[in-house]
């Protein structure tokens, strides 16, 4: 076989290697048992390897495709097959194959990548056509609900006026999901280039945007090491930060006053920033939940909202390279990462 191919257990111990395996991974003469786990037998280390298909296929019980790069020039592709018995993990086949043409790679990598940004564009075109048009038709619907109410609402009863309120209220949350709706595909058609700007200016504006929810609710913001010179699209990192700050005060834990924090570290190449508050927090299964788009975790009577603010900071993230996450100890507040590059790259189209 053209394949190095080896079974191992859950644990992930060689329990059997083809020929090819024993030809191609000279460190098992060294660790010269079975009785070891794979990336010792394959690199000879006690380190297990990024992003490994193996542990992938283990946790998720599906098999798992990777590529990795052993050393300079080889790639290999590596599978990882699951098999079970009686409903239980029993071994797992890895296969690992060496990838000859290196440029045939990149070509699909490189096709695959324009047609991700292509299929993109489309959505977010479809979005705004969507948001957009929309509207008119909404605007007949809530226009003529108020006519019905001004030439006849006197003759209502109660449950008709009940239905009517229903009625309006619809109206307005759709009108509101439109608004959302127009503003998460503008980031990627409505986007400016990056320009030099200070951090501390725009966490401000981001304050100015909010300053009577802050007022009212009591809340009080720090700012630590904020750059004072980055390169970014200023108004979306002002929506970034605004969207930010304004969920941590909104989701604020009751009879405590927000306490915010917006801080920066860097490393050579990314400036990586954080918005901590003292709020409800979030718990770990909710993590990457909350950034798609309408997912929310509270009903809307008790909290206002569409679920629309954090996948709008995604995609003002991603359209500066960068990426977003949160980390939080249920109870006792969320902090939000983002880093972003500190050479500006742009993704999509701007004016
Ligand atoms: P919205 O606030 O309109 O619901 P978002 O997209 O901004 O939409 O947030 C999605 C969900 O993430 C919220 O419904 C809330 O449950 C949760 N969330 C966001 N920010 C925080 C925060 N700072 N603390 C706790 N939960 C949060």
């Amino acid at each position: 076989m053209s394949e190095a191919i080896l079974i191992m257990d859950p644990e992930k111990n060689i329990c059997a290697a083809n020929k090819k395996a024993l030809e191609e991974f000279p460190s098992f003469n060294t660790v010269n048992s079975f009785d070891c786990v794979c990336h010792q037998f394959i690199f000879g280390t006690k380190q297990e390897c990024k992003n490994c298909p193996v542990t992938t296929a283990i946790k998720t019980g599906k098999s798992c495709m990777g590529i990795i790069n052993p050393k300079e020039n080889e790639i290999w592709r590596v599978t990882a097959d699951p098999v079970f018995k009686d409903q239980q993990l029993d071994f797992i086949i890895k296969k690992i194959e060496t990838v000859k043409d290196l440029s045939d790679i990149e070509k699909k990598l490189s096709s695959l990548n324009s047609e991700l940004r292509r299929s993109n564009h489309d959505l977010e075109l479809f979005a705004y056509a969507v948001s957009h048009d929309l509207r008119e038709p909404l605007r007949m619907v809530a226009s003529y609900l108020q006519l019905i109410d001004m030439e006849n609402g006197d003759k209502f009863d109660a449950e008709s006026k009940e239905f009517m309120s229903i009625a309006f209220d619809g109206a307005k949350r759709m009108n509101d999901l439109l608004d959302g709706l127009l503003q998460y595909s503008r980031v990627g058609t409505n986007g400016k280039l990056p320009i030099e700007c200070d951090c501390n200016d725009i966490v401000k504006d981001a304050q100015n945007n909010l300053m009577l929810q802050i007022e009212e609710t009591n809340t009080a913001i720090t700012t630590e090491n904020l750059p004072g010179t980055i390169n970014v699209d200023k108004s979306q990192l002002i929506q970034l930060f605004s969207n930010l700050i304004s969920n941590s005060i909104k989701y604020a834990k009751p009879d405590t006053s927000p306490e915010i924090k917006v801080s920066c570290v860097e490393d050579t190449d990314n400036w990586c920033f954080c918005v901590s508050d003292n709020g409800m927090g979030i718990e770990a299964q909710y993590y990457d939940r909350i950034f798609q788009v309408f997912q929310r975790l509270h009903d809307r009577t008790s909290i206002q909202g569409y679920g629309l603010g954090l996948s709008i900071c995604k995609r003002i993230v991603e359209r500066h390279s960068g990426r977003i996450w949160v980390e939080s100890d249920n109870n006792e507040g969320s902090k939000f990462f983002f880093n972003l590059p500190k050479k500006a790259t742009i993704n999509g189209n701007q004016d």
